[in-house]
């Protein structure tokens, strides 16, 4: 599907919790978040219809994202249900990777094509800070389980402040080289201010090229993470709602005072 600026938005990214079971600092508040209440929260039934009309208008790549999409109850079963539907060339998933090693096996099994892995040191104290408590072992065992069970194509997520010549990026992105893994550098993004800057081995953020949109937790059509609009599938139904996305996806980011990154997923 083409929005009015002629670009092809072929992909899906779907943002199936706002929870987490970490506190990082550039995410979410210290105190936490006011969830979305469970009834709020977008059901498989609805994100399963919804990927389908996706895939009929153009869509063929699709990414679950967050909050931590590991932490939704029957994740597993949602990615095998996803994975069975036709026209889908490209199926990945973005987890901070604490939960993986329980995950990893069924994930394969149930379909799943790649893993994206949030991880922005190798110090585990720092780890511990930015995270606020997280535990870095259990994101490297999952890395580790991702691998063994046959994951091809691992990316690891490196949040930078200024450039991936930080000494935690260059860490991150000599461990990645030794493990096999591919490494894309994050600028540290403000929805409130607008700042964001083009993902580093990535395509996130090249405005020109953009060919997404995003399915947030409460089932509404995101056209852009850098603008506040949105079109919910349950007052304008799907196909109206992806119709208005497009119509009003704007020729590039500028910024984004309601949303935030763990209900749309970043
Ligand atoms: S800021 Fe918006 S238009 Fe630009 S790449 Fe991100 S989602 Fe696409």
């Amino acid at each position: 599907m083409l929005d009015s600026y002629k670009r092809d938005i072929n992909y899906l990214r779907i943002s199936v919790t706002d929870r987490c079971n970490l506190r990082c600092i550039y995410c979410m508040p210290p105190e936490g978040i006011p969830s979305i209440s469970h009834s709020d929260i977008i059901s498989f039934e609805d994100i399963i219809t919804t990927v389908k009309q996706a895939v009929k208008r153009g869509v063929n790549k699709i990414r679950l994202t967050g909050g931590e999409p590991l932490v939704r109850k029957g994740i597993v079963d949602l990615v095998k249900m996803i994975a069975e539907i036709p026209g889908i060339e490209d199926f990945g998933l973005t987890t901070n990777g604490t939960l993986l090693a329980n995950f990893a096996s069924d994930l394969k099994k149930a379909g799943l094509h790649r893993i994206n892995i949030s991880l922005d040191t190798l110090d585990a104290e720092k780890y511990k800070q930015i995270t606020r408590g997280g535990d870095l072992s259990k994101v490297l065992d999952g890395i580790i389980e991702a691998k063994k069970v046959g994951f091809d194509t691992i990316k690891i997520n490196c949040v930078i402040l200024e450039s991936s010549t930080e000494p935690d990026a260059v860490a991150v992105a000599y461990f990645a080289q030794k493990n096999n893994l591919q490494v894309r550098f994050i600028h540290k993004m403000n929805l409130e201010t607008g700042y964001f800057k083009q993902v580093e081995g990535g395509d996130g953020g090249n405005c020109k090229k953009c060919n997404r949109l995003r399915l947030t937790s409460n089932g509404n059509i995101q056209p852009c993470l850098f603008s506040e609009s949105s079109f919910s599938i349950y007052t304008n139904g799907i196909d109206q709602a992806f119709n208005l996305a497009l119509a009003n996806k704007p020729k590039m980011g500028s910024l984004n005072k309601k949303g935030q990154f763990y209900n749309i997923g970043g």
